[in-house]
């Protein structure tokens, strides 16, 4: 069957069409500036050349519309009609404590998403707009939800609990959710498959290292601990992201700067991470060309992020009395063997052994620690898409 995979942001929509039974994405694409002047689609066919289109989207519907003529079209079309599309699978941000799993979406699913949405203010009312949309072109179409959130559901209180008054989980839900999880999911799958072994054997801790970045480890097959909070801003140092820091800091400039607690969180969200810290960019294609020139702030952000990457590590292996696999996954977890080279220096301890010959290899499923290694060491590229792919398929067949 053909599953139109969605990902809907406030002003942006990126797609997949997937023939579920080959996995091979048939087309693919991104409408940018939804209700904004300027919007566009860019439409990619596989084997095909980039199809750029610059169209008025007032809406997230006429968005939907457009990815439908675009798959649709007799020059850049992959499928004939609307009715070879089988079923969309939604990513959706946030699933509060409601999902721990993906679910078809009917109006209960819908009103259970929006009871999330002061979770995740700026994500899922964009979701819900997208289910909408679909619901309006394609009626009949059954549409499924894979949250990011589910598969950390497994988390027992005593990891997502924060110290703070026990009344503010109650009344708020404010707890740890985690992030990523569809990747988390599918990479420790993926690594365990592999090994040829069970995931149910496994101590595996998934570093997803992207734009957006977050560590998880994953006891046999659970997810029992993760990086991220109440929102995608907790954990690591991320690409504008600051991660972890003395909650004090936010008040404290926001006296200094007499900017409100909303502005710093802005700046947190978007100034901060490896961008703020090193004043070159948020790209590590960009940081490791800076580090390699000799600039000192490039230098001491990228020690910074690898700093507490292993951190994490450290700590997830002692959440787990011991590790047997560490997964690099993502734009910078695939790519970048600076990073996991300086990581790896932390995890001696820990009876790991990083092969630099295997440590330059990059974006393929590929183990990189020496056979010696206590702990196997791995790159696993992500494929969220083929996971709510995958996840949408199981719950419509
Ligand atoms: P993601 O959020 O997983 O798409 O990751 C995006 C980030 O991965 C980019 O902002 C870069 O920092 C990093 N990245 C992507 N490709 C490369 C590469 N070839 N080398 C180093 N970093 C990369």
């Amino acid at each position: 069957m053909n599953v139109l995979v969605i990902n809907c942001g406030s002003s942006s929509l990126k797609y997949q069409l997937i023939n579920s039974d080959s996995e091979e994405v048939l087309a693919k694409g991104l409408c940018e500036r939804i209700g904004i002047d300027g919007s566009r689609i860019t439409h990619t066919p596989a084997g095909g050349d980039k199809d750029i289109t610059e169209v008025p989207m007032p809406d997230h519907t006429k968005a939907v519309q457009l990815v439908i003529e675009k798959l649709t079209d007799p020059k850049v079309g992959v499928i004939k009609s609307l009715s070879e599309v089988d079923a969309v699978g939604h990513r959706i941000v946030h699933g509060g404590e409601k999902f721990a799993s993906s679910v078809v979406i009917n109006d209960e699913v819908m009103k259970a998403i929006e009871e999330c949405n002061d979770l995740a203010p700026l994500h899922n009312p964009a979701n819900l707009i997208g289910i909408n949309a679909c619901t309006s072109i394609m009626p009949g179409v059954p549409q499924v939800a894979v949250f990011d959130t589910a598969f950390h559901q497994t988390m027992p209180p005593k990891a997502y609990l924060y110290g703070i008054p026990y009344e503010y989980y109650e009344k708020f839900k404010v707890r740890r959710y985690g992030f990523h999880g569809t990747s988390h999911d599918f990479v420790s799958n993926e690594a365990a498959k592999f090994l040829g072994k069970d995931r149910k054997d496994l101590k595996i801790i998934v570093c997803h290292l992207g734009n957006g970045a977050s560590i998880s480890a994953v006891m046999n097959g659970k997810s029992i601990d993760t990086s991220m909070g109440l929102t995608p801003l907790e954990g690591l140092f991320m690409g504008t992201r600051s991660g972890d820091l003395d909650p004090a800091i936010v008040t404290f400039l926001s006296n200094k700067l007499k900017i409100s607690a909303e502005d710093v969180l802005s700046i947190l969200n978007k100034k901060s991470g490896v961008l703020g810290l090193s004043g070159v960019s948020s790209d590590f294609r960009d940081l490791e060309k800076a580090y390699d020139e000799g600039n000192e702030h490039a230098k001491v952000t990228l020690e910074a992020y690898s700093y507490r990457v292993a951190k994490y590590i450290g700590a997830y292996a002692a959440a787990m009395n011991g590790v047997d696999v560490i997964a690099y996954t993502a734009g910078v977890g695939e790519n970048t063997s600076l990073i996991r080279g300086m990581v790896g220096e932390y995890l001696t301890f820990l009876g790991t052994r990083i092969d630099p010959e295997k440590n330059k290899l990059r974006g393929e499923t590929v183990v990189i620690s020496t056979p010696d290694s206590k702990v196997v060491t791995m790159i696993v590229p992500t494929n969220e898409e083929l996971a709510i792919c995958r996840e949408t398929v199981r719950l419509v067949k």
